[in-house]
């Protein structure tokens, strides 16, 4: 769906290991082999080092490669005294999700619980836990654990740690597989759990935890929550795309979307408030943009080119990745150099910074557009998610009356 524009695709990377992508803690190396044959041993050692995983959970997990999301139910920890139970209302539908069902960065470690984007209700708190009580409203991201010892865990920034592990596909202190929110309820650590304020909605609030903080993590690195008036881009304009243009506009910005797709364009701009619309594949309106933004953030979830991207910002203008194709995009060097222009990347936020962003949220009143969908519907929301054919995030419904959990 990318078109990149070829004479500006210069300088082709070549192909990654793995380990230079997405992940590369130790731990994650040694998941990178997540052959069936050796989940027996896995197991075998799970139930060796994990004793008190007493709890069965009824959830929806993928069991192999075919991609596809199965009723499961699996164990999970005894609450400590560090831990909170969530039952679990809501989860939002991530395309990472969708990465991880299809192995696409081959670290995947079947069978995978999906789903970092998790609303609920504490139904037990740990004795060392003050920050939550009974009954209160909170949210689970992308975090499940990380060293608490390290600079960036002492500093609130504990999603940069070396050590990180996710809410699914991660591996917990206690030497356990997490598993995400496709499932009734949760044990989670209390220092990656936020509170969700009272004026938001648990459904629409959900994928907030995820796709909110993520691209709200580096308008903040970029100084661009409280200087209103820069030219902001936004490249794809689905779940993080969407939730981009909102923050861009609450921010006082100038807001562009950069789409593969022209019949979002009448509802970028009326319905999320886009001041722009530039269709990526038409070389025209590329040219006339160029040098015009000065801060842009790619959510495109496949394989593209970086140069066009690039040509748009100012010189000195930065572009934020956060998206995570499956293959290395292309980086041609003359746009870099040309126009001193500068790449980062961003992972999620830390707890500290989600909690800042719902509290954003709460004050601009920002919630997810999203289509609420029922348990039994995973795997024609996924499809419909891999087409493309979604305004702008499905919310899966885990505790309502239609849920089968
Ligand atoms: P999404 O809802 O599917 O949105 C991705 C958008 O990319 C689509 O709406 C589409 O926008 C564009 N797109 C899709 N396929 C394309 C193709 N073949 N060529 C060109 N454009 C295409 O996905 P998402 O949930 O927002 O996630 C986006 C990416 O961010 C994923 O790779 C995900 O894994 C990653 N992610 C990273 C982090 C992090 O911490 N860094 C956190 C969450 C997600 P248009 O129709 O407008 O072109
Ligand atoms: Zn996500």
């Amino acid at each position: 769906m990318w078109s990149p524009c070829s004479s500006q695709s210069l300088n082709r990377l070549s192909s990654h290991d793995r380990e230079s992508s997405f992940f590369s803690t130790d731990l994650l190396f040694l998941r990178t082999e997540p052959q069936v044959s050796e989940q027996s041993l896995e197991s075998q050692l799970m139930a060796q080092t994990t004793p008190n995983h007493t709890q069965t959970v009824s959830g929806w997990a993928v069991l192999n490669s075919s991609g596809k999301a199965v009723p499961h139910t699996f164990k999970r920890r005894e609450n400590g005294v560090d831990d909170v139970t969530i039952e679990i209302m809501y989860c939002g539908i991530c395309h990472t999700d969708l990465h991880f069902a299809r192995n696409d960065w081959g670290i995947t470690m079947y069978p995978v619980v999906p789903g970092h984007e998790i609303t609920g209700i504490i139904t037990k708190v740990g004795s060392n836990v003050n920050k939550f009580r009974l009954g209160d409203r909170v949210g689970v991201g992308c975090l499940a654990a990380s060293c608490l010892e390290c600079d960036f865990c002492k500093s609130s920034r504990e999603n940069y740690c070396d050590q990180i592990q996710l809410t699914y596909n991660g591996i917990f202190w206690d030497g356990s597989i997490t598993y995400g929110g496709y499932s009734k309820f949760m044990v989670a650590d209390h220092r990656y759990v936020v509170r969700i304020p009272e004026n938001l909605p648990m459904d629409a609030t959900a994928p907030l935890l995820c796709a909110g903080i993520t691209v709200f993590s580096p308008f903040k690195d970029s100084n661009l929550v409280d200087s209103p008036g820069k030219k902001v881009g936004v490249v794809g304009l689905g779940g993080l795309g969407h939730l981009a243009v909102k923050f861009g506009k609450a921010f006082g910005h100038h807001v562009t979307v950069i789409s593969t797709s022209p019949f979002k364009e009448k509802e970028a701009r009326e319905r999320l408030g886009a001041d722009a619309f530039i269709v990526s594949t038409n070389a025209r309106e590329l040219q006339a943009a160029r040098r015009t933004l000065d801060f842009i953030v790619d959510t495109v979830s496949a394989k593209h080119s970086l140069g066009p991207i690039l040509e748009l910002l100012t010189v000195n203008g930065t572009l934020a990745v956060v998206c995570a194709p499956d293959q290395p995009m292309e980086l041609p060097a003359f746009p870099l150099i040309f126009g001193k222009r500068s790449i980062r990347g961003s992972m999620t936020g830390s707890t500290s910074e989600t909690q800042e962003m719902l509290d954003v949220c709460s004050k601009h009143n920002i919630t997810c557009d999203i289509e609420l969908v029922k348990t039994d519907n995973i795997n024609e929301a996924w499809d419909r998610l891999a087409r493309n054919d979604v305004r702008y995030r499905f919310v899966i419904d885990i505790a309502g009356k239609s849920s089968n959990l």
